[in-house]
């Protein structure tokens, strides 16, 4: 990927976020352009996940129909791209095997930051080899309602400092809304005008996506 290159004389800084993105939604999109401006961000790469290991496979809309809905709600933007390496791959993939592929294709040139919500930053100690994973990037985690920051050294309690020195609390626009929001809004017949971008809801229809 050329685009990728180093520019001359600095390093690159890169944000991956990691999603299902079943649809994606003005939640996800807020959160890296607010990641990429706060933290001077020369790329977001969204990644949808392939065989995600949190969700239940059965339901989890088909990666092609994801992966090019992630593509139409991020084109317009020059910084957002998104990768099909882990809708590719063939075995399940953790996010310890996209940040080290990262890492290693461009080694002390990079400062790879991978975005989350707060829900799932909360969730980090389930994450695959996840004491690896805090030292081979930095995390931006994105306040989200429902979701506190307060919480986090409750739930991570003797984890609580390893984790936080990597972790950088993004406050962003709250928006209380979710894919799973957007589906069921589908399934009921209701709008999702305004939530996604207008593309992403005319492929949903398109496609039939989300009516049961
Ligand atoms: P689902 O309801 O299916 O779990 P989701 O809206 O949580 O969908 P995911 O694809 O699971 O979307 O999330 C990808 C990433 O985006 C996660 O890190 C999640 O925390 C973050 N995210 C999703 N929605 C929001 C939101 N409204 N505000 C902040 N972060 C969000
Ligand atoms: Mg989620």
């Amino acid at each position: 990927m050329s685009f990728l290159l180093p520019k001359d004389g600095g390093g690159l800084s890169i944000g991956i976020m990691g999603g299902t993105f079943d649809p994606v939604h003005i939640g996800h999109l807020v959160t890296a352009e607010e990641a990429r401006q706060q933290f001077k961000l020369d790329l977001v790469i969204f990644m949808p996940t392939g065989n995600p290991p949190h969700k239940d496979r059965d339901q989890v809309t088909d990666a092609e129909h994801r992966y090019l809905m992630t593509l139409l709600a991020v084109v317009d933007n020059p910084y957002f791209t998104v990768s099909r390496m882990e809708i590719d791959s063939t075995d399940t993939t953790y996010t310890i095997d996209t940040v080290q592929h990262f890492t290693k294709l461009y080694n002390s040139q990079l400062t790879l930051y991978f975005i989350t919500g707060a829900d799932a930053i909360l969730n980090i100690t389930t994450w695959k080899d996840y004491e690896m994973l805090l030292k081979s990037c930095e995390f931006i985690a994105a306040s989200r309602p429902g979701y506190s920051f307060g919480r986090l050294k409750e739930i991570l309690g003797d984890a609580f400092p390893e984790v936080i020195k990597h972790v950088h609390l993004l406050e962003i626009p709250a928006m209380a809304i979710s894919s799973t929001f957007l589906r069921r809004r589908v399934a009921e017949g209701k709008t999702i005008r305004y939530l996604t971008p207008e593309t992403v809801e005319q492929y949903i229809y398109k496609n039939g996506l989300y009516t049961r």
